[in-house]
């Protein structure tokens, strides 16, 4: 099928809903896409405590559902798709999945990106029960229990420091002999090992999830140098091995840094503004840093109102 509109939304994560809900609220009449998870990354996730305006939390699922729910008041079908191409060399856009073909005059996208795991067996049952991805979402939940975080760049140390104004202790499972974070982050890891409140693990990887009826109890660990093969039981642990931007299909089609959108930011008018006038990015799609449903739902607002004003611009 062919579809015409003003606004093309792309994503129904946190960002992608509260893009559409703005944008249909200023009379643009969005076209919303879903891709493959519709509701995004917070499906996979238990308690959400730190979305402001839900004393005790809220679940994943609950929030997305109600987001989906509000989005609908305003927005009455969102098209359930996945986008594989885009053509921003033609006027108006052309953005195509399998089976559709949509002609866009502005696009936001908000694709969100998805985190690293291990591919180990039982991975994807665990997930979200004890197995966590994101430190500042759920560390609160391990105050005063060990935990283990996984890897050794910036945002493995981030995270083992983040935990450890939370958690008892933190083995910190690295590969290998050295960190790849940097130094000043180096330093203040260092200044927690010597508290006592951080292991490093070094040269070791992890063989195996220990699970009891379905629920996390630990790591099985392999240490590469001796082969020395382990038990460490634990409350928890923290995936800290990257993020990939979901931008396959954007390749070669936009500026990109480490596979995230490169926005215009602060220093311009229209901050969600991509490299080509008219296509916009919300969300942790352009969000190396913070990555939180907050910032992203926030972005999404702004990329709506981005996009209303330069369609207006634009006499679009
Ligand atoms: C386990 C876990 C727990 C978390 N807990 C919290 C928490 O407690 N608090 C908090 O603030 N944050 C939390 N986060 C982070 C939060 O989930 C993200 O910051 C937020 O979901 C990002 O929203 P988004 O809209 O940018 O993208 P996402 O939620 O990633 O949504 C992306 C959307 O894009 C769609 N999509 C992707 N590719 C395509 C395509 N090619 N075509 C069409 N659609 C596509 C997907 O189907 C999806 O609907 C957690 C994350 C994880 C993984």
């Amino acid at each position: 099928m062919s579809f015409y509109t003003k606004v093309l939304i792309i994503g129904t994560g946190l960002a992608g809903y509260t893009a559409a809900i703005y944008a249909a609220r200023s009379g643009l009449s969005p076209i919303v896409v879903s891709g493959l998870e519709v509701g995004g990354q917070l499906m996979n996730t238990s308690d959400v405590e730190n979305w402001p305006g839900e004393p005790g939390g809220i679940i994943g699922p609950e929030l997305m559902l109600r987001m989906d729910n509000h989005t609908k008041e305003f927005v009455p079908e969102i098209i359930n798709d996945y986008i594989v191409s885009v053509d921003f060399n033609v006027t108006p856009f052309l953005v195509s999945s399998e089976k559709n073909k949509y002609q866009a005059e502005s696009i936001i996208i908000a694709t969100g990106s998805t985190a690293r795991y291990l591919n180990l067996p039982a991975e994807n049952n665990l997930r979200g029960k004890r197995l966590s991805a994101c430190a500042t979402c759920d560390g609160f939940f391990y105050k005063g229990q060990d935990v283990a975080v996984i890897g050794g760049g910036n945002t493995a140390v981030g995270e083992a420091l983040y935990l450890s104004n939370i958690a008892r202790r933190i083995f910190l499972i690295h590969r290998r002999d050295e960190l790849r974070a940097e130094k000043i982050l180096q330093d203040r890891l260092m200044a927690k090992v010597k508290e006592g409140k951080v292991d490093i693990l070094w040269n070791t990887e992890v063989k195996a999830y220990i699970e009891y009826q379905g629920k996390f109890k630990g790591l099985t660990l392999i240490n590469k140098i001796d082969g020395f093969l382990y038990d460490l039981p634990i409350g928890g642990c923290f995936m800290a091995i990257g993020h990939t931007p979901n931008t396959a299909f954007l390749q070669n089609k936009l500026k990109l840094k480490e596979g995230y959108i490169v926005v215009n930011g602060k220093s311009q008018t229209l901050e969600t503004m991509t490299s080509t006038s008219g296509v916009f990015a919300a969300g942790d799609v352009a969000d190396s840093r913070y990555r939180q449903a907050i910032t992203s739902a926030g972005s999404g607002c702004m990329a709506a109102l981005d996009a209303e004003k330069w369609l207006q611009l634009n006499n679009r």
